[in-house]
């Protein structure tokens, strides 16, 4: 079994040549792609207009890492949390977060995430793997039918937000939101796609000249250097100078609008200081701001701002013209908030 490829790593072209290798008809090619990207199947089996003969070809070449939905959990604001097992057992999660006017899934790009921010229930779990381009596209699929199921109406937006970097996975990362926003793919809008970065600059230029039309989100949490590194020790690697030049330059090739994201922790990020510094990174790359409580998570001492100086907060930069929004927490009570992904779930099992 350990022989035996990935099918979904393979290009039409390259499926086209193995079943010429297999004496079977190149349209064969499209028809499987589609099962494999398009569809909400699981099993090569599941695929009714191909040949037995032709099936059990492919089962005897190809593993298809197709994600499996373990299970899921409704929420009290009915944020949903659903957990996905991949073919090698690995364990994933993902979000719906239903709202007035939308339905918006949280989907992870690994299993467990290398960056380990200190305020970050992922960042505490041991990294696994980078999740393939089909495993990431899988969630969209399986989360639009769980929607479909439970609320009556699929997805509507996709954020890049939960486990993992997606910068880190890069490849990965770009090819899954091209099969979601391609005809061959779900054909989404990329302008319903907001990737979440912990901001590293090289990938940043990378993702710019993709021109992949998704929205952008910078985890910036502190516009000081010494104490964002406090909280992301990987941004030691990484200066705020680097990274607001990198940004710079996306919203010069995109002329997309960039949002900071920025989480409140009392007594470290949320003093007059950290705001103003918060102001002139910001206001360096025309960014929107969205201040994000913080939902505390075990072994960290951090504590999220009070209600008060939020609104401070809020008041500043509404006074100095900026799109400022506070994200609201949701799905609290399952851990299902930002961060809060998989800390109880991998700790049960
Ligand atoms: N790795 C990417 C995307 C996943 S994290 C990134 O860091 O951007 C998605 C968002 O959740 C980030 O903005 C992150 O800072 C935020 N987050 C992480 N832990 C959190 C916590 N305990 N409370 C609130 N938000 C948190
Ligand atoms: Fe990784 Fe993002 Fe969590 Fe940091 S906040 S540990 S980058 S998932």
């Amino acid at each position: 079994m350990n022989d035996k490829q990935l099918i979904r790593t393979l290009s039409p072209d390259t499926l086209k040549n193995w079943l010429a290798e297999h004496k079977e008809k190149p349209f064969r090619a499209q028809q499987i792609m589609s099962w494999l990207w398009q569809k909400d199947v699981h099993a090569i089996d599941d695929m009714t207009n191909i040949p037995e003969t032709l099936r059990l070809k492919l089962q005897q070449s190809f593993i298809w890492d197709r994600t499996q939905l373990l299970s899921f959990q409704l929420s009290s604001d009915k944020t949903i949390k659903a957990v996905f097992k991949l073919y090698d057992d690995a364990i994933i999660e993902g979000v719906i977060i239903p709202s007035d006017k939308r339905m918006t899934a949280c989907i992870s790009t690994q299993a467990g995430c290398p960056v380990k921010c200190v305020f970050c229930a992922t960042g505490q779990l041991k990294f696994i793997r980078n999740l393939s381009a089909g495993e990431i596209v899988d969630q969209v699929v399986d989360l639009n039918q769980l929607s479909q199921e439970r609320f009556g109406k699929g997805l509507t937006n996709v954020v890049i937000m939960g486990m993992g970097e997606p910068l880190l996975n890069m490849e990965n990362t770009i090819m899954a939101i091209k099969k979601i926003t391609s005809d061959e793919g779900l054909r989404w809008s990329p302008r319903r796609i907001t990737l979440s970065t912990v901001g590293i600059p090289e990938g940043i230029i990378r993702l710019a000249n993709e021109h992949l039309g998704v929205n952008l989100a910078i985890s910036l949490h502190s516009a000081i250097q010494e104490k964002r590194e406090k909280l992301i020790p990987f941004a030691k690697k990484y200066s705020l100078v680097d990274l607001q030049t990198a940004l710079k330059q996306y919203t010069y090739f995109t002329h997309q609008k960039i949002t900071i994201e920025y989480l409140m922790l009392q007594d470290m990020n949320d003093s007059i200081t950290d705001a103003t510094a918060l102001s002139h990174f910001a206001s360096q790359i025309n960014a929107k701001i969205n201040l994000i409580p913080f939902n505390p998570i075990d072994h960290c001492n951090l504590q999220p701002s009070s209600a008060i100086k939020i609104e401070e907060f809020m008041s500043f930069f509404k006074y100095k013209n900026f799109t400022v929004r506070l994200r609201k927490g949701r799905g609290v009570d399952i851990d299902a908030a930002c961060g809060q992904l998989a800390n109880k779930f991998l700790k049960d099992v």
